[in-house]
């Protein structure tokens, strides 16, 4: 039986532009399951943060527009067919964010400690003094210094470390039961990231929260996560546990961003990268979109879309070699 706490079946996420309509989320499908880490990987471009405006809701409009035949299931409610309303009282509550740069989501105006308060008051309806005191837990879980002297600290007064432990913290608070995290760590330097990493992981293990982690780092994945699904061109091209997908990296372009890891034992001057630029997807090309830069290209890869294959229980590809 699936612990699948939110489903993901046939989402497509649309952008009408001046040079036509841009399917920037195509159809895909996976499921985030309950005390997890499931990665999302690939380029910029590939889809994978409007996957996660679509789950929240947030897909800009009018422009945008998640297609009717897409599902997006959470305890049994089809978030893609909630009013604004609804959707609002579940984000933030039940399914919380944690962006790349805090200051995006937090408020320069308002002090720390009111920032993570208003969610408890607001959704959990508490007493003054009993948000405080769980804020003031939860500032001590992702270990900011002196907490009572940060409640009463303004956003700008803290690093970009700080600040983003401050968001895990916000995220957190409400003990939601999934959350995303979309490039948490991008905009922090290396020694910090890895501290953000194994805060949020320690959290999540405490919690139990299921987090769909949005990254375009493999190496982030190994350390991190538990499955993962590989986004390329609005389609998710390969799906797997991150064991499976680094023991047996099975679409090219998974193997191709394998390459281009740098590793502490390869003495080489230059890094692989993968020639060519992801299509256009307002002119997507007959079948595969990855054939234009893919070394195992077929005749047949560019005349029809390749199909999905199950090579092993829980090892999903998308991609002619494995008909
Ligand atoms: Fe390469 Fe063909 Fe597979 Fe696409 S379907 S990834 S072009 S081998």
């Amino acid at each position: 039986m699936s612990d699948a706490i939110l489903e993901i079946k046939n989402l497509k996420t649309y952008f009408k532009t001046r040079k036509g309509l841009n399917p920037a989320v195509d159809g895909i499908s996976f499921n985030i399951e309950a005390g997890k880490i499931t990665a999302l990987v690939g380029e910029s471009g590939s889809g994978k943060s409007m996957t996660a405006m679509s789950i929240l809701g947030l897909v800009p409009q009018p422009a945008g527009k998640i297609m009717p035949e897409s599902e997006i299931w959470f305890e049994d409610q089809d978030l893609t067919k909630l009013s604004e309303r609804t959707l609002a009282k579940i984000r933030g509550n039940e399914i919380s964010m944690i962006f790349q740069e805090p200051m995006t989501s937090l408020n320069p105006v308002y002090t720390i400690g009111k920032q993570l308060m208003e969610p408890l008051r607001i959704h959990q309806k508490m007493s003054k003094a009993d948000a405080r005191a769980l804020a003031l837990k939860y500032l001590e879980m992702v270990r900011v210094p002196d907490p009572e002297r940060r409640m009463s600290s303004y956003p700008h007064q803290l690093s970009g470390g700080l600040r983003q432990r401050v968001m895990i913290a916000m995220a957190m608070v409400c003990k939601p039961k999934v959350i995303i995290a979309d490039e948490p760590t991008t905009a922090l330097d290396v020694t910090i990231q890895a501290q953000i990493l194994k805060l949020l992981k320690d959290v999540q293990e405490q919690l139990n929260t299921a987090i769909l982690f949005i990254t375009h780092d493999l190496g982030v994945v190994a350390e991190l996560c538990d499955d993962v699904c590989v986004m390329y061109a609005g389609q998710i091209v390969e799906k797997a546990t991150v064991e499976m997908l680094f023991e047996n990296p099975s679409h090219p372009y998974t193997a191709g961003l394998l390459k281009s890891l740098p590793r502490v034992d390869d003495d080489v001057d230059m890094l692989y990268s993968i020639e060519g630029m992801v299509p256009n997807l307002i002119n997507i090309p007959e079948g595969c979109r990855f054939a234009s830069r893919c070394p195992k290209a077929m005749e047949k890869c560019r005349e029809k879309e390749p199909p999905k294959v199950m090579i092993e229980t829980g090892h999903e590809v998308h991609c002619w070699l494995y008909e």
